[in-house]
């Protein structure tokens, strides 16, 4: 069976998947587009074999001729689309955040729940990245023993002068959210965020380096450094630190895999990827590999669940909370934890 899809925003990541469904991956057929930019959407059209450009999103679910949907649109704008596809009883991609609020979040979770099949699927991609499965592997196979800690950073070359401390908590923390709950396969109860001496290159409102601590339920304590101008290139880093010993990841290797050490003239390099698409592009193609074949064969989404996406907002912003001082410290004004207000999980979500 080929899927026919639909996509909702062919802005950056839209149109990057767009060319992946269209000439990367087996199996799948962008069937129709749309994008509140008309000639974006038809730029994008007709470079990859002329889908349907809709006026809206609605009329890309509604469409007969369309299977499944990705929604890569603006944030705010996720939570309708995904009702939408529910409601039409259609396999939806949408990309991280599943909605901005935990609110919206909450609804998308009781109208899964109410169609009684896992229908959403999130764009946390990192989960198909080679690197961290084999640190997931380590981490639940007892060669490291009972993890215990856990160091991660996140360091981007640049950022723009408008992007903000809560920006960069919702658009980069959220996926070192996302993996410490599945490699540890705990939620996270509290966060605490700690803010060293700031760059000379964060713009105003930008608390950049910041360092994020999570705790799970378990009390694993995650560090997280988040850097956004360090120039160099695209650095993620995580290690797992358990009772007998400790796993980390590989130093990035381009398209997600090992890359090369060249040994020379008294020295010893190995390349940083330039930026997320270079580091994770490989991740990008298998986690639409999966949802494409999940789809064909009739299976419900097995990727990153409506509750993933639930429990990354709801932990993002606790960290948000957690900036502008909402933690129990020591100190006063900030700096302590901060709780995590997690709602029950409903068993559909267990299974
Ligand atoms: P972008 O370049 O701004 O693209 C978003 C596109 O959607 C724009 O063309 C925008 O048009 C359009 N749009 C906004 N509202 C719409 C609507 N109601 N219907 C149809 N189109 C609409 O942003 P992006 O970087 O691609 O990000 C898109 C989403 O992907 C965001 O949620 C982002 O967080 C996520 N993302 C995820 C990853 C990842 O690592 N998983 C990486 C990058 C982005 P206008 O520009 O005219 O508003």
């Amino acid at each position: 069976m080929t899927v026919r899809v639909g996509v909702i925003g062919t802005g950056m990541i839209g149109a990057d998947h767009v060319r992946r469904l269209s000439t990367v991956l087996a199996g799948a057929v962008v069937t129709a587009i749309t994008d509140v930019d008309k000639d974006r959407a038809a730029a994008v059209a007709e470079r990859f074999g002329g889908p349907t450009v809709h006026a809206s999103g609605e009329d890309v679910i509604a469409d007969a001729g369309v299977d499944a949907v990705v929604v890569a649109s603006w944030g705010p704008t996720h939570e309708e689309y995904v009702l939408g596809s529910i409601a039409a009883g259609k396999p939806v991609f949408c990309e991280k955040p599943l909605a901005t609020t935990p609110e919206a979040c909450s609804r998308i979770l009781d109208a899964e729940t109410a169609a009684g099949r896992r229908l959403v699927q999130v764009g946390f991609m990192r989960r198909y990245d080679a690197g961290y499965s084999a640190l997931k592997v380590a981490a639940a196979n007892g060669s490291i023993g009972v993890p215990l800690l856990a160091h991660m950073a996140h360091r981007n070359p640049a950022v723009p002068p408008t992007v903000t401390s809560e920006m960069a908590i919702n658009d980069s923390v959220v996926h070192e959210i996302d993996v410490t709950r599945w490699l540890l396969n705990e939620e996270i109860t509290a966060v605490m965020i700690l803010s060293p001496k700031r760059s000379r290159k964060a713009a105003p409102g930008l608390q950049d380096p910041m360092v994020v601590v999570f705790r799970t339920e378990s009390g694993v304590l995650v560090d997280d450094e988040l850097s956004v101008n360090v120039g160099y290139g695209y650095d993620i880093q995580a290690e797992i630190v358990g009772e007998s010993g400790n796993a980390r990841l590989g130093s990035g290797g381009l398209s997600g895999g090992a890359p090369i050490v060249v040994t020379n003239d008294g020295g010893r390099a190995s390349a940083v990827p330039a930026d997320w698409r270079e580091r994770f592009i490989g991740a990008y193609d298998e986690e639409f590999r999966v949802w494409i074949d999940d789809i064909a064969a009739g299976r419900e989404a097995s990727g990153p669940s409506s509750w993933d996406g639930y429990a990354a907002t709801v932990v993002a912003g606790a960290c948000v909370s957690a900036l502008h001082g909402a933690g129990e410290s020591a100190f006063g004004g900030g700096g302590g934890w901060t709780t995590v207000p997690l709602r029950d999980r409903p068993g559909f979500y267990r299974r």
